[in-house]
């Protein structure tokens, strides 16, 4: 059977990056990480589809659908059969807001 609810909406097109790492540093899940001469896409799966990344890249690398913040991820992660609770999100918690609502 094909999950396509599994699926998430990010695209990395590393051709473009320069390799500034602003979406590192604001990416609540770590979903990219530093490499040599473009960051790295290493747990797509781990992405909430909450925009930051895409808003903060200077030279649109990355394309994401995102939804309305924490709401959005909240039903996505219902959908994918996850807890929000138990480390999803981090809205509000130690690690600050992923969509920018406190
Ligand atoms: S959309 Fe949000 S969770 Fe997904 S990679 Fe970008 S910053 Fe990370
Ligand atoms: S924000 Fe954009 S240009 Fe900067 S490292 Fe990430 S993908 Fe590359």
């Amino acid at each position: 059977m094909f999950h396509s609810y599994l699926v998430n909406s990010l695209k990395f097109h590393k051709d473009r990056c320069i390799n500034c790492k602003r979406c590192i540093e604001v990416c609540p899940h770590g979903v990219f990480s530093a490499g040599e001469s473009h960051v790295e896409l290493v747990h797509q799966a781990r992405c909430m589809e909450c925009g930051a990344c895409a808003l903060n890249c200077p030279v649109q690398a990355i394309e994401v659908e995102s939804g309305v913040g924490c709401a959005w991820a909240m039903i996505r992660a219902a959908l994918r059969g996850r807890d929000m609770d138990s480390g999803e999100c981090s809205c509000g918690g130690d690690a600050g807001s992923c969509c920018g609502i406190e």
